[in-house]
């Protein structure tokens, strides 16, 4: 993608994107090298990107934007290379390095045990009756619906690095996400 100075939020909120998308991946022995290797091309693209944003705002102030897009290039690249700045996802960054660095290998979904058929009425996140049933369907512990998405919002807005099911003992390592939770509407009829 070209990189303009109209693109470049757009260029962050991808790698944002990104970022989720590797807070909910498990670290396996065949993608540890590679997310490294990506963790470290991201890591310094974040940087450049803030660099860059403060390099066109410099030149905006004099004036010179207004060139053509190579005179434009040019005239960033050099003022770029003055500027030091920490990334805008710095710290996200750092923690996924830390964890797949770590190289922590989860459990294999399939030795996963399956939970029991009945249920306890409530919710392990509040502790009151759960209303609207998710299933998670890699550990098949049951949430409700509200409680589970605020308790991921609350922790991904906090930056947390590890907000595994919350079920006590359970055996599931990933990071609680909305694409593993499933309608769960025969809970009722199982319950204790
Ligand atoms: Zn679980």
């Amino acid at each position: 993608m070209d990189l303009t100075y109209r693109n470049l939020g757009e260029v962050h909120n991808n790698m944002r994107r990104v970022i989720e998308g590797l807070n909910d991946l498990p670290v396996t022995k065949e993608n540890q090298q590679e997310i490294l290797a990506l963790l470290e091309e991201m890591e310094k693209e974040d940087i450049d990107l803030v660099r860059r944003r403060q390099a066109y705002e410099e030149l905006s102030e004099k004036e010179e934007i207004g060139s053509t897009p190579e005179v434009v290039e040019e005239a960033v690249l050099v003022i770029m290379e003055d500027i030091e700045s920490e990334g805008k996802f710095t710290e996200e960054l750092k923690v996924l390095h830390e964890r797949f660095e770590k190289g922590e290998v989860e459990e294999e979904e399939g030795e996963m045990e399956v939970v029991s058929t009945t249920y306890s009425k409530k919710d392990p996140i509040t502790k009151e009756d759960i209303k609207d049933p998710v299933r998670n369907s890699r550990c098949g512990h049951v949430y409700d619906r509200e409680s589970v998405n605020e308790y991921i919002q609350m922790n991904k807005k906090n930056r947390m690095a590890v907000y595994h099911c919350p079920v006590q003992g359970c055996k599931n390592k990933v990071n609680l996400n909305l694409q593993d939770m499933v309608d769960f509407s025969e809970f009722f009829k199982l319950c204790k």
